[in-house]
């Protein structure tokens, strides 16, 4: 048995970033970006007409609003362009998006033709009558939110909508960005039954399946759930080598001393190198710890977790996130859930061999943050965690923390940590 920091270091340290992968833009929502994403254009690529109307000469334009009279020399809808030039007392009929055409500097919007001359087109005159002209106006000039070759995204930012958005306009339709992170689950027990069945006596619903699910998926990582393995070697065995071929296999139960606790051994004749077996930690000391080196793949990291659906959880956000976060290619800062500092709403009793971690509920409160102690039966009740903002993380001491006592609080995840 380990201490839990020591235990930390090995997954801190055993853990390395997968290599970047090029991907399609497509496909990148969500991944951190490897390299930035570089302009082949100018944006916008040309003077661009914002509004619908004419496209005219400012120095043409009368002052102080008196009515100008132009022959429109041509019409040009989006996608439009032309080599006539705009001179002296002519205009362009223009809608939003075209290119302003040679001469023209500024667009009157429609709404401004006067005496019935909003419909002329091309060989027609229109009389404009705009009382608040400055030449230049409702025009996007070339390059004025950036420049070809100006790196528009850098690496290290995850890409969102905006950032997908921005990526195809520079002309990127592929990036390279941080692997997602394949992560294998496996949930191990004969009395384990699917969370769509009614168990019979004896047997419990496969609830960690769904719950480590969710936990890789808020990482921003690929969960391959495997269902479940029945206590029995070979089922076990054949489920483990299938979850070997993804970049992280956890598996939940068979870890700690009972009889039918069949995985380290199983671990071992698959290859699985231990690095740590136990944990002085409550919930979670059987925690098992290894990884699987080969020469010709890349190795694989690999965990057991405990079967108690509480420990397991703590577990994972203890081990298995700062894991998949380094995989991830994630700087350190973001390895861990954050921690704060609280004032115990309530007494909270430590634990006298070993850290314990206690779900609470957080509040804002005069001079800082409180933590209210959730009632909680242990190991095996998530109704105490479910809906707990945080974990109060007190050190082995058997003491009774009181209200009113600074503690340290671990931050449950609050969305999907994957973006950022
Ligand atoms: P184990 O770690 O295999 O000794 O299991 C400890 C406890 O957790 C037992 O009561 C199991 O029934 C329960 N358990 C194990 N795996 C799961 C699971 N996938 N979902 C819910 N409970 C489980
Ligand atoms: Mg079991």
């Amino acid at each position: 048995m380990i201490d839990l920091a020591e235990a930390v270091a090995l997954v801190e340290r055993t853990c390395r970033p997968l290599p970047p992968r090029r991907v399609r833009l497509l496909d990148a929502c969500g991944r951190r970006l490897a390299a930035p994403v570089v302009a082949d254009v100018d944006s916008p690529p040309w003077d661009r007409a914002m509004m619908d109307g004419f496209a005219v000469r400012g120095a043409d334009y009368p002052p102080g609003g008196s009515v100008a009279e132009l022959d429109v020399a041509v019409d040009l809808a989006a996608g439009d362009v032309t080599a006539l030039e705009i001179t002296a007392g002519s205009c362009a009929r223009i809608m939003t998006g075209a290119p302003l055409p040679r001469g023209a500097d500024s667009v009157v919007p429609v709404e401004a033709a006067v005496d019935g001359t909003a419909g002329a087109h091309a060989g027609g005159r229109v009389r404009l009558l705009d009382g608040r002209f400055r030449p230049g106006q409702h025009v996007a000039r070339q390059g004025a939110a950036f420049h070809r070759g100006r790196e528009v995204l850098a690496a290290g930012m995850t890409l969102g909508a905006a950032e997908i958005g921005l990526a195809a306009e520079a002309g990127a339709t592929h990036v390279v960005a941080a692997a997602a992170v394949r992560v294998a689950l496996l949930s191990t027990g004969s009395e384990l039954v699917p969370p769509a069945a009614v168990p019979a006596f004896g047997q419990t619903r496969n609830s960690n399946g769904p719950m480590l699910a969710a936990a890789v998926q808020l990482l921003g990582a690929d969960p391959i759930p495997l269902g479940i393995a029945a206590d029995r070697p070979e089922a076990i065995r054949a489920a483990v080598a299938q979850g070997l071929a993804a970049d992280v296999l956890v598996l939940s139960g068979g870890v700690s001393a009972g009889d039918l606790d069949l995985v380290p051994s199983i671990f071992a004749r698959c290859g699985v190198e231990q690095v740590f077996h136990k944990v002085r930690l409550k919930p979670g000391k059987p925690v098992w710890f290894g990884v699987l080196r080969r020469t010709a793949a890349p190795e694989t990291i690999v965990f057991g977790l405990p079967g108690n659906p509480a420990s397991c959880l703590v577990c994972f956000e203890l081990f298995v996130r700062p894991a998949i976060a380094i995989l991830a290619g994630r700087p350190r800062d973001g390895w861990h859930l954050p921690r704060c500092r609280a004032r115990l709403a309530g007494p909270a009793k430590a634990a006298t061999d070993r850290p314990v971690y206690l779900p609470c509920r957080l509040r804002g409160a005069a001079g800082g943050c409180e933590a209210e102690p959730l009632p909680w039966s242990g190991s095996s009740d998530m109704l105490g965690l479910a809906g707990a903002g945080g974990l109060i993380a007190l050190p082995a001491s058997g003491r009774v923390h009181e209200a009113g006592e600074e503690v340290e609080v671990v931050l449950r995840d609050s969305g999907r940590v994957g973006f950022g």
